[in-house]
């Protein structure tokens, strides 16, 4: 467990975050329920905000939103001095409606539909990063139409392959996303965005992957980037003003994982700063203004999952199974990818771990597992039990799947509790099924 002020055991033995007593806000709100500890993410979006600002200057930090969507976030981002990025009109309505400036928007999306990117443009984003030919045309067409010009980005693909303990050159890039840099695509593209009236190119994207703690791979990024960078200006004749490395940096799930204090993020900013202005120099560009933009480092770890244990099931000599009141439908990431969390019991967080679990969720799938291997006292049922570091993809990815209702998210501070978003009830889950005329 990453213990922090934040979130420690108690004198009653029992877990806290925020503040508050882990089985108290169990009662209060029911289980499952998200959690979101306020101060963590005020302390991290600070320390990103300050050491973009301290180490590089002319920049933005943003929220890389599809972590968690909702418009609480928005508005506490917006207070921070972030941006945040979006990539759907249903994350672009939020934040608006969360209250954060349209200018201080990126859009992403490597399919935008003709409607998203009008939503887009009336709604003054402060830049859409395409990711295709015909996006950059329809925009530049649909500004034209307008009597308006859109600042974009292009989503390029450097060859940089990052995961979470390795990371790879790759030389036949086969991503969905992005033009490559390799084979000519993405030259192509920043022809075609510049003859574009209705569009103004200002620089060039690329997000290399996910919960990566190699900063090696940030620095090859900043470094491949720079090298095109070079390469634009000396054969197009053309400086990039802005550049936007993506997000990706590495949380802690479980011991496997690297623990890092608030600060310690710092570090990922600090060498991808570093390498960057190294570069410049070096290549003598212009220094470009600088986006960066994670995500699941500022609301992972600040989120945490309660359960209710409900039915134990004990297959002697195999293994045992403690099912809760949650699944798949509101924690998909160990049923779709196999991810790892840390679990205790936070109603008795002193008592010594002597089992080891598998925590399966209620849903009709023999892979609606939480988490496996979890090592936990010996369970009962009505104990509470804590999922860690469950604060990005998890809500942002919930559906109603066996038409379960997706759960309540509330937001700590110093005790206090308040919801950021209310659960469904059953008419909410049944609020779209219409009365067809066929029927
Ligand atoms: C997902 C994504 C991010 C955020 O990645 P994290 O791993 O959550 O930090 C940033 N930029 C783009 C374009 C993304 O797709």
């Amino acid at each position: 467990m990453n213990t922090r002020d934040t979130l420690k055991t108690g004198k009653n033995g029992h877990l806290f975050i925020g503040g508050a007593d882990c089985v108290e806000l169990a009662e209060k709100y029911s289980t499952p329920l998200y959690v979101y500890d306020k101060k963590y993410i005020e302390d991290i979006c600070g320390v990103y905000r300050d050491t973009l600002e301290k180490e590089y200057g002319e920049g933005r930090v943003l929220y890389a939103s599809k972590a968690f969507s909702c418009k609480g976030i928005y508005k506490l981002i917006d207070k921070l001095g972030l941006g945040a990025d979006v990539v759907s009109g249903g994350e672009l309505y939020t934040a608006l409606e969360g209250g954060i400036s349209a200018q201080k928007l990126v859009m992403h999306g490597n399919n935008k539909t003709d409607a998203e990117l009008k939503f887009a443009v009336e709604s003054g984003v402060g830049v859409i990063v395409c990711d295709a030919y015909s996006e950059i045309e329809r925009l530049s067409a649909l500004c034209e139409s307008k009597d308006t010009v859109q600042k974009i980005m292009l989503r390029v693909n450097p060859g940089v392959e990052a995961h979470t303990h390795h990371f790879v050159q790759t030389a036949t890039p086969d991503s969905k996303f992005g033009f490559s840099m390799m084979n000519g695509d993405a030259v192509r593209a920043i022809e075609l965005a510049l003859s574009s009236k209705g569009v103004r190119l200002i620089g060039l994207h690329c997000h290399i992957g996910s919960q990566i703690f190699e900063k090696e791979s940030f620095a090859l990024a900043a470094e491949k980037m720079t090298d095109f960078y070079k390469k634009i200006k000396d054969e197009l004749g053309y400086e990039f003003e802005a550049l936007n490395l993506g997000g990706g940096f590495g949380i802690y799930y479980t011991d496997d994982d690297k623990k890092l204090s608030v600060e310690g993020y710092a570090d990922y900013i600090r060498v991808i700063a570093q390498t960057l202005k190294k570069c410049i120099l070096k290549k003598g560009l212009k220094k470009p203004f600088l986006f960066l933009e994670p995500g699941r480092s500022i609301v992972g770890e600040a989120g945490i999952t309660l359960y209710t244990v409900g039915n134990i099931k004990n297959i002697i000599g195999i293994k045992n199974y403690a099912a809760v009141d949650g699944g798949m439908f509101e924690s998909p990431r160990h049923a779709l990818y196999g991810s790892r969390y840390t679990v205790v019991a936070a109603n008795r967080m002193n008592d010594k771990a002597t089992e080891r679990y598998s925590i399966a969720g209620k849903c009709c799938e023999s892979g609606d597992i939480i988490a496996e291997d979890c090592f936990l006292p010996e369970l009962k049922r009505g104990d509470i039990l804590a999922v860690l570091s469950t604060g990005a993809y998890n809500y942002s990815m919930a559906s109603n799947y066996n038409r379960n209702a997706v759960p309540p998210v509330i937001l700590v501070e110093n005790g206090e509790s308040d919801y950021l978003v209310k659960g469904q009830t059953y008419e909410d889950i049944a609020r779209g099924d219409a009365d067809c005329k066929l029927l």
